[in-house]
Protein backbone atom coordinates (compact mmCIF):
# COMPACT_ATOMS: atom_id res chain seq x y z
CA UNK A 1 0.00 0.00 0.00
CA UNK A 2 1.16 3.42 -1.19
CA UNK A 3 2.63 4.53 2.37
CA UNK A 4 0.92 8.34 2.70
CA UNK A 5 -2.61 6.49 1.93
CA UNK A 6 -4.20 7.64 4.92
CA UNK A 7 -6.03 4.82 6.83
CA UNK A 8 -9.30 4.84 8.49
CA UNK A 9 -9.16 4.88 12.71
CA UNK A 10 -11.02 4.36 15.69
CA UNK A 11 -11.17 4.83 19.02
CA UNK A 12 -11.35 1.92 20.85
CA UNK A 13 -9.31 1.81 24.16
CA UNK A 14 -10.57 -1.74 25.13
CA UNK A 15 -9.16 -3.59 22.11
CA UNK A 16 -6.71 -5.52 22.34
CA UNK A 17 -4.77 -3.91 19.77
CA UNK A 18 -5.20 -0.43 20.79
CA UNK A 19 -2.33 1.81 20.86
CA UNK A 20 -1.52 4.10 23.77
CA UNK A 21 -3.90 6.43 23.08
CA UNK A 22 -6.72 4.03 22.63
CA UNK A 23 -6.77 4.04 19.05
CA UNK A 24 -6.81 1.47 16.64
CA UNK A 25 -6.73 1.82 12.27
CA UNK A 26 -10.07 -0.64 11.63
CA UNK A 27 -8.55 -2.65 8.88
CA UNK A 28 -6.50 -4.48 11.72
CA UNK A 29 -10.16 -4.82 13.84
CA UNK A 30 -11.91 -6.31 11.04
CA UNK A 31 -8.64 -8.52 10.40
CA UNK A 32 -8.61 -9.55 14.08
CA UNK A 33 -12.11 -10.30 14.11
CA UNK A 34 -12.08 -12.57 11.04
CA UNK A 35 -8.71 -14.62 12.38
CA UNK A 36 -8.76 -14.51 15.82
CA UNK A 37 -6.14 -13.78 18.53
CA UNK A 38 -2.82 -15.31 18.98
CA UNK A 39 -0.21 -16.63 16.36
CA UNK A 40 -1.01 -16.90 12.55
CA UNK A 41 0.68 -17.14 9.38
CA UNK A 42 1.73 -14.78 6.82
CA UNK A 43 -0.52 -15.23 4.41
CA UNK A 44 2.73 -15.13 1.36
CA UNK A 45 5.36 -16.81 3.10
CA UNK A 46 3.47 -18.84 5.76
CA UNK A 47 6.29 -17.86 8.40
CA UNK A 48 4.68 -17.54 12.38
CA UNK A 49 3.56 -13.94 13.14
CA UNK A 50 1.23 -12.64 16.17
CA UNK A 51 -0.71 -9.36 16.83
CA UNK A 52 0.83 -6.84 18.41
CA UNK A 53 -0.70 -3.61 19.77
CA UNK A 54 -0.24 0.13 18.45
CA UNK A 55 1.30 0.80 15.37
CA UNK A 56 4.83 0.63 13.59
CA UNK A 57 5.76 -2.60 11.80
CA UNK A 58 8.15 -4.67 13.66
CA UNK A 59 9.61 -8.27 13.46
CA UNK A 60 7.06 -10.40 14.14
CA UNK A 61 4.20 -8.92 14.40
CA UNK A 62 0.89 -9.55 11.79
CA UNK A 63 0.80 -6.14 9.10
CA UNK A 64 -2.84 -6.46 7.80
CA UNK A 65 -2.73 -6.37 3.84
CA UNK A 66 -4.81 -5.72 1.86
CA UNK A 67 -5.17 -8.56 -0.98
CA UNK A 68 -6.62 -5.45 -3.79
CA UNK A 69 -4.09 -3.04 -2.70
CA UNK A 70 -6.73 -0.56 -1.96
CA UNK A 71 -6.66 0.95 1.34
CA UNK A 72 -10.12 2.00 1.51
CA UNK A 73 -11.22 -1.98 0.49
CA UNK A 74 -12.03 -3.02 4.55
CA UNK A 75 -14.24 -6.08 3.55
CA UNK A 76 -13.11 -8.87 5.35
CA UNK A 77 -12.39 -11.13 2.31
CA UNK A 78 -9.84 -8.60 1.18
CA UNK A 79 -7.28 -8.55 4.62
CA UNK A 80 -5.01 -10.99 5.28
CA UNK A 81 -2.30 -11.11 7.81
CA UNK A 82 1.01 -10.36 6.46
CA UNK A 83 4.79 -10.42 7.88
CA UNK A 84 6.20 -6.81 7.78
CA UNK A 85 8.49 -8.09 4.78
CA UNK A 86 6.17 -9.34 2.55
CA UNK A 87 4.01 -6.62 3.00
CA UNK A 88 6.80 -3.98 2.11
CA UNK A 89 7.41 -5.64 -1.10
CA UNK A 90 4.46 -5.80 -2.03
CA UNK A 91 3.44 -2.58 -1.49
CA UNK A 92 6.34 -1.39 -3.83
CA UNK A 93 4.02 -0.94 -7.07
CA UNK A 94 5.51 -3.70 -9.68
CA UNK A 95 7.24 -1.76 -12.41
CA UNK A 96 6.94 -2.83 -16.29
CA UNK A 97 10.60 -4.15 -16.49
CA UNK A 98 10.10 -6.58 -13.14
CA UNK A 99 9.08 -9.55 -13.83
CA UNK A 100 5.48 -10.49 -12.18
CA UNK A 101 2.44 -13.12 -12.67
CA UNK A 102 -1.12 -12.64 -12.11
CA UNK A 103 -2.80 -14.96 -10.16
CA UNK A 104 -6.24 -16.38 -10.29
CA UNK A 105 -7.24 -13.93 -7.67
CA UNK A 106 -6.27 -10.85 -9.88
CA UNK A 107 -3.38 -10.64 -7.51
CA UNK A 108 -0.23 -10.04 -8.83
CA UNK A 109 3.13 -11.48 -7.54
CA UNK A 110 6.67 -10.33 -8.22
CA UNK A 111 8.70 -13.54 -9.65
CA UNK A 112 12.41 -13.86 -10.90
CA UNK A 113 13.02 -15.76 -14.00
CA UNK A 114 13.92 -19.30 -13.83
CA UNK A 115 15.16 -22.03 -16.70
CA UNK A 116 14.02 -25.42 -16.38
CA UNK A 117 16.29 -28.12 -14.77
CA UNK A 118 15.08 -30.63 -16.79
CA UNK A 119 13.45 -29.26 -20.34
CA UNK A 120 14.90 -25.43 -20.46
CA UNK A 121 12.03 -23.94 -20.81
CA UNK A 122 11.79 -20.73 -19.08
CA UNK A 123 9.14 -20.38 -16.28
CA UNK A 124 8.49 -17.54 -13.33
CA UNK A 125 8.67 -18.45 -9.63
CA UNK A 126 7.40 -16.09 -7.11
CA UNK A 127 9.55 -14.19 -4.70
CA UNK A 128 7.22 -15.16 -1.37
CA UNK A 129 7.98 -19.04 -2.87
CA UNK A 130 12.21 -18.64 -2.76
CA UNK A 131 11.40 -17.33 1.04
CA UNK A 132 9.41 -19.89 1.84
CA UNK A 133 11.71 -22.63 0.78
CA UNK A 134 14.59 -21.65 -1.38
CA UNK A 135 14.81 -25.18 -2.19
CA UNK A 136 11.59 -25.14 -4.64
CA UNK A 137 11.72 -23.93 -8.17
CA UNK A 138 13.58 -25.90 -10.09
CA UNK A 139 11.47 -27.04 -12.74
CA UNK A 140 8.71 -25.51 -14.55
CA UNK A 141 6.12 -28.29 -13.76
CA UNK A 142 5.31 -31.01 -11.51
CA UNK A 143 6.44 -33.75 -14.34
CA UNK A 144 9.58 -32.13 -15.03
CA UNK A 145 9.90 -32.12 -11.18
CA UNK A 146 9.21 -35.92 -10.82
CA UNK A 147 11.73 -36.62 -13.50
CA UNK A 148 14.15 -34.45 -11.64
CA UNK A 149 13.86 -35.95 -7.93
CA UNK A 150 13.89 -39.43 -10.33
CA UNK A 151 16.91 -38.75 -11.40
CA UNK A 152 18.64 -37.35 -8.00
CA UNK A 153 17.05 -40.63 -6.42
CA UNK A 154 19.15 -42.74 -8.89
CA UNK A 155 21.85 -40.81 -8.84
CA UNK A 156 22.19 -41.37 -5.17
CA UNK A 157 21.74 -45.35 -5.07
CA UNK A 158 24.07 -45.16 -8.05
CA UNK A 159 26.88 -43.44 -5.63
CA UNK A 160 25.80 -45.69 -3.13
CA UNK A 161 26.03 -49.13 -4.86
CA UNK A 162 28.93 -48.08 -7.26
CA UNK A 163 27.39 -48.68 -10.49
CA UNK A 164 24.68 -46.57 -12.23
CA UNK A 165 21.06 -47.65 -11.98
CA UNK A 166 20.09 -49.78 -14.85
CA UNK A 167 18.03 -47.56 -17.41
CA UNK A 168 14.51 -48.50 -17.62
CA UNK A 169 12.10 -47.75 -20.16
CA UNK A 170 9.81 -45.63 -18.77
CA UNK A 171 12.82 -43.03 -17.60
CA UNK A 172 13.29 -42.10 -21.02
CA UNK A 173 9.95 -40.87 -21.33
CA UNK A 174 9.54 -37.57 -20.75
CA UNK A 175 6.04 -36.86 -19.32
CA UNK A 176 6.05 -33.38 -19.34
CA UNK A 177 6.06 -33.36 -23.80
CA UNK A 178 3.34 -36.31 -23.72
CA UNK A 179 1.09 -34.41 -21.27
CA UNK A 180 -1.20 -32.74 -23.67
CA UNK A 181 -1.73 -35.44 -26.00
CA UNK A 182 -2.18 -38.06 -22.99
CA UNK A 183 -4.96 -35.40 -22.40
CA UNK A 184 -6.57 -34.96 -25.47
CA UNK A 185 -6.90 -39.03 -25.71
CA UNK A 186 -8.48 -39.14 -22.16
CA UNK A 187 -10.96 -36.98 -23.17
CA UNK A 188 -11.09 -38.63 -26.70
CA UNK A 189 -12.00 -41.88 -25.18
CA UNK A 190 -14.70 -40.20 -22.53
CA UNK A 191 -16.06 -38.91 -25.23
CA UNK A 192 -16.28 -42.46 -26.96
CA UNK A 193 -18.06 -43.70 -24.07
ZN1 LIG B 1 5.69 -13.14 4.84
ZN1 LIG C 1 10.33 -28.26 -17.51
Amino acid sequence: MPGNMKYKSLRMKDHPLANRDGVVQEHRIILYDKIGPGTHRCHWCKVKIKWAPGKGPRRGAIVTDHLDNNGKNNKPKNLVPSCNSCNMWRSKKIQPEESFITLPSGIRSRTEIRYCKVCVKMFHHPLWAIKKNPVWGQCCSRSCDNILRWTMRKQKISNKIGYPVPMRNRDLQIEHANEEEEETESKGRKIRR
